[in-house]
């Protein structure tokens, strides 16, 4: 019953436009000193929090910023968490119908428990260095709500923090310092704070760095995923994709699915700066889907490519290895491939005179 329950809400929740969903368990009696506030002390007997992501437009008008000073992006434009508290009042009707009798509490933004850490918990994201939630199948950019209900869900298993890896780019990017270590964020720093919470004079020897942001910040949060590219997709196996993609409609496509398509759009791209990444997809990938759709794209860029370019050599040297797949598929995908690339110039990088 708890998992197909579990399955409903989160089916629910997709289909109410949510871009993402988890659940964490609350285990009775836990404390709760990472996470803030205790849930139970919020809705007594809390068993599980469904935590939901919604992503909003990221449009920036330069022109806008020029005139008024930067604006935190989800402050600009429509107000996201007003169209939030919608879909939460839909998911918890939803849900007070597929379990009779819960009791059930949505909450957005109030800050009464730490949203991330239970969104972190749930399987939507993980909490980056710069302490706020990273989700690189979201993008950058979404709020997050949660609703706590008294009875048991199947919870979903959190993401890892090791994501982040050797990745510093939010702290070094910090206009005024703030994130004084990993996932330590002084708050008397934060342009966030200073612009939108702080009460009073801004210490004079920070205003020079605050720029001309007027209200919020988004700087960490826009360099924190600068990482994440579609060539650090390809290199996806099956379990990082299921934990990448948990509550996300994209997992839908299956990790072969998804490569393959990233394949096709690194193709219809054309940057030469792709070619390891999908010379090692044609020749190593499990799946010879996308083994064959990443020799397609090599004969996509290699057609761009200058004949003097040295990428050609790698590029060449994947298709030829491609020709003797055991896929007769992606035999075929590679010898197409190498006549595109006869047609614009050789397989071989042109010697110079
Ligand atoms: S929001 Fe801006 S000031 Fe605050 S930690 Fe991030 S980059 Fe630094």
């Amino acid at each position: 019953m708890t998992a197909s329950a579990s399955r409903a809400i989160k089916a629910r929740a997709l289909g109410l436009g949510f871009s993402a969903v988890g659940i964490a368990r609350v285990e009775p009696l836990e404390a709760h000193a990472r996470y803030e506030a205790d849930p139970a002390q919020i809705l007594p007997g809390v068993r599980a929090v469904v935590c939901v992501a919604l992503c909003y437009e990221p449009e920036v008008d330069p022109e806008h910023a020029r005139r008024l000073g930067r604006v935190a992006r989800y402050a600009v434009g429509e107000d996201y968490h007003r169209v939030l508290r919608h879909k939460l009042a839909g998911l918890e009707l939803e849900i007070e119908r597929l379990l009779p009798g819960a009791s059930t509490l949505w909450y957005a933004d109030t800050g009464a428990i730490l949203e991330r850490g239970w969104a972190e918990r749930a399987g939507v994201g993980w909490i980056g260095k710069h302490s706020g939630l990273l989700a690189p199948h979201l993008g950058s950019w979404f709020v997050l709500g949660e609703i706590l209900v008294d009875r048991e869900l199947d919870a979903d298993p959190p993401l890892e923090r090791e994501h982040c890896g050797t990745c510093t780019r939010c702290l070094d990017a910090c206009p005024t310092g703030a994130i004084v270590a990993p996932y330590q964020v002084d708050a008397r720093r934060c342009i966030s704070y200073l612009t939108i919470e702080h009460d009073g004079a801004i210490p004079r020897e920070l205003r020079r760095s605050i720029g001309e942001w007027v209200f919020g910040c988004d700087v960490c949060q826009e360099r924190a995923l600068d990482g994440w590219t579609l060539e650090r997709l390809l290199a996806l196996d099956g379990p990082g994709f299921i934990v990448l993609f948990a509550g996300s409609p994209i997992r839908r496509a299956g990790r072969a699915g998804l490569l393959r398509n990233v394949c096709v759009a690194l193709g219809n791209r054309g940057d030469r700066r792709s070619i390891p990444a999908l010379a090692r997809a044609a020749v190593e990938d499990p799946d010879p889907v996308v083994r064959g759709h990443a020799c397609w794209a090599l004969g996509e860029i290699g057609a761009r490519l200058d004949p003097r370019a040295p990428e050609r050599m790698e590029l060449a040297a994947a298709l030829e290895r491609a020709l003797g797949d055991p896929a007769a598929e992606v035999r075929e995908e590679a010898r197409l491939a190498g006549g595109d690339l006869e047609r614009a110039g050789g397989l071989r990088p042109a010697t110079s005179p």
